[in-house]
C-alpha cells in the first residue's frame, strides 16, 4: 500500500472555523487527499479515532485550562511535527481577548473561570509546546495551509 502522511486534527478553545474551512476544502480535495493522507485522528471525519504516532498534528485553538494543556502535551509527544492552525492557536487571539478585560469586567467573569477551572490568561500553543509551523489567519489562510501541507507531504516523501 502506498505510504500516506499520518495526520491528526485537534481543536481547543476556539470557534472551530478553520476546521470548517478544512472540511470545505475537502469538497475540492478529498479524493486527492484520501490517497495522500492517513487521517489517524480527525473527529470531523470519523467517529473512531486513535491517538498514536503522527507525522503531523494540526492544532486549532488556544489553551485555557490544565486539561487542555495536558492534552496538547500528549499530542506533541505523539507527533513528529506540530502545526498551529489559525490565529487563536498562533497568537491566542481572539480567543484570548478576556486576557485584556478591565478589572471591573474580570471580576464578573471570575466565577465562570473558577467553575470551569479555566486559566486567568488564555495561551497560544507555543507557550505550552514547541510549534513547528504556523498557519495564521482568522480563520486560517487557505493557501498558506496548502503550502504547509505540501511541505510535509514532500518532507515525508509522499509526493515529490
Ligand atoms: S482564529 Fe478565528 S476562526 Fe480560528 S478559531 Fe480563532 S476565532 Fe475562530
Amino acid at each position: 500500500m502506498a505510504k500516506k502522511l499520518r495526520i491528526g486534527w485537534f481543536t481547543f478553545t476556539c470557534c472551530e472555523d478553520s476546521s470548517i474551512m478544512f472540511l470545505e476544502m475537502m469538497n475540492k480535495s478529498y479524493f486527492q487527499w484520501k490517497e495522500l493522507l492517513d487521517f489517524r485522528y480527525c473527529k470531523m471525519l470519523k467517529s473512531k479515532n486513535v491517538l498514536d504516532q503522527l507525522d503531523v498534528a494540526f492544532v486549532e485553538g488556544a489553551i485555557s485550562s490544565d486539561r487542555e494543556k495536558e492534552r496538547l502535551i500528549l499530542i506533541r509527544s505523539k507527533a513528529k511535527y506540530l502545526v498551529a492552525i489559525g490565529s487563536c492557536a498562533c497568537t491566542g487571539y481572539p480567543s484570548a481577548q478576556r486576557n485584556d478585560f478591565p478589572e471591573n469586567i474580570k471580576v464578573k467573569i471570575e466565577p465562570f473561570l473558577k467553575k470551569w477551572n479555566l486559566y486567568e490568561k488564555v495561551l497560544p500553543l507555543d507557550k505550552v509546546v514547541k510549534v513547528d509551523d504556523k498557519v495564521d489567519g482568522c480563520p486560517m489562510v487557505e493557501p498558506v495551509f496548502v503550502k504547509v501541507l505540501d511541505k510535509y507531504l514532500k518532507e515525508f516523501k509522499i509526493i515529490s
